[in-house]
């Protein structure tokens, strides 16, 4: 059965087609720059070339249509016709209160999408484009909303609440919801697996480093803390958003530099983290290159990153009584061996021991932990396709 995935951004389209009698990638790519000047879509089609289109896409319907026309191209495609897609899995950003799982997407859930728009304006407005597109082109195949905030539905209330009068809960839902769920959940499970244990056994912290970051403590399989909260903006430093700051920093910045609170956040946003401390670049491949050439900025702005994730590793330690596994993942967390190092040096009293050598890995499944070491060190690299289309084959 082939099942296609599709992340409807703002102004970008990706997608992937799966064959799910062997979760074998058929086709993926990405549209880009949609309804801006120079849009283009990459595609990649399994044992063939990437190849590249650049064409006007004033909006999603038209990235759509580059997308399945690609599909079926006689020159570059992998199916004949539409008909052979069965069933679409739609990344969902927010699904607020209402998803504590992945559902089949009927007009009520598209209201209630509507609905935690509010929680975040950037990204469901989005996916609910994408949702009326294939609606409309596809009105007869299933389609499933997979979110990225369900997996943190089983925290606990004192997980999720905030030091705040409790009516502001009541009144807005305001709360922690955390993200990356669909991420988190793949690894941990995937972690599970790998280490030939049950998931109900075992107390995970994963680690998902990319260029948005959270760390998530995952006890028994279910989610019961997570680094990022009301919004992406919480918690670690990531590659331009600042995480954790002390919140009256927001007021004091608008006052001193005479700017909007809008400006504020969007400063804490696009430019803090890794790249406002670095005063260099918020890509962490940049940064390692830097730190390898002597840029002692950059140097600066890791360590503040390691540190912190550090901390919340050792927070979550307490929050669950103790941990099996630590396991890192995204790009940043499969590639960077120094960065997983330098954590690791902070979580020896954990019984967290390293072997140097097996950690010199990038993008494999392993285990980088001594066979003496008490908590398991791991890389598995994240999957987030792959378990939209897992989830979307379980409903349909
Ligand atoms: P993601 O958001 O998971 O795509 O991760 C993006 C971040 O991971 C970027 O900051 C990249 O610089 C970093 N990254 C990707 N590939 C590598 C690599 N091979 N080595 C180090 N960092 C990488």
């Amino acid at each position: 059965m082939n099942i296609l995935v599709i992340n409807c951004g703002s102004s970008s389209l990706k997608y992937q087609l799966l064959d799910m009698s062997n979760e074998t990638v058929l086709a993926v790519g990405i549209c880009d720059r949609i309804g801006i000047e120079g849009s283009k879509i990459k595609h990649k089609p399994q044992g063939k070339k990437a190849i590249t289109i650049e064409g006007p896409m004033a909006n999603h319907k038209d990235a759509v249509s580059y997308v399945l026309d690609a599909l079926v191209s006689t020159e570059y495609g992998v199916i004949k016709t539409m008909d052979e897609i069965k069933a679409i899995g739609h990344r969902i950003v927010h699904g607020g209160e209402f998803f504590s799982g992945s559902t089949i997407i009927t007009d009520e859930v598209i209201k209630a999408v509507e609905e935690c728009s509010d929680l975040a304006p950037l990204h469901n407005p989005a996916n609910l484009i994408g949702i009326d597109i294939f609606k409309q082109l596809m009105p007869n195949i299933p389609m499933v909303g997979v979110f990225d905030t369900a997996f943190h539905q089983t925290m606990p209330d004192k997980a999720y609440l905030y030091g705040i009068s409790y009516e502001y809960y009541k009144k807005y839902k305001l709360r922690r919801y955390g993200f990356h769920g669909t991420s988190h959940k793949y690894v941990a499970y995937r972690t599970a697996e790998f280490l030939g244990k049950n998931i109900e056994d075992l107390k995970i912290v994963v680690c998902h480093l990319g260029n948005g970051a959270s760390i998530c403590a995952v006890d028994g399989g279910k989610s019961v803390d997570t680094s990022m909260g009301f919004t992406p903006l919480e918690g670690l430093l990531m590659g331009t958003r600042s995480g954790d700051i002390d919140p009256a920093i927001i007021q004091f910045l608008a006052n001193k530099e005479g700017i909007s609170l809008d400006q504020v956040i969007d400063l804490l946003n696009k430019k803090s983290g890794i790249l406002g401390l670095s005063l260099y670049s918020s890509d962490f491949r940049d940064i390692e290159d830097a730190i390898a050439d002597g840029h002692s900025q950059a140097k600066l702005a890791m360590d503040v990153f390691e540190y912190r994730v550090a901390k919340y590793i050792g927070s979550y330690a307490a929050s669950m009584n103790g941990i099996d596994a630590v396991v890192f993942t995204a790009g940043l967390g499969e590639n960077n061996g120094d960065m997983r190092a330098n954590v690791c040096k902070y979580l020896t009293y954990l019984g967290v021991e390293i072997d140097e050598e097996l950690n010199k890995c990038r993008s494999i499944e392993r285990d980088f932990s001594t066979p003496n070491a008490k908590v398991k060190s791991l890389v598995i690299p994240t999957n987030e396709e792959l378990m939209i289309a897992r989830e979307t084959l379980k409903l349909v």
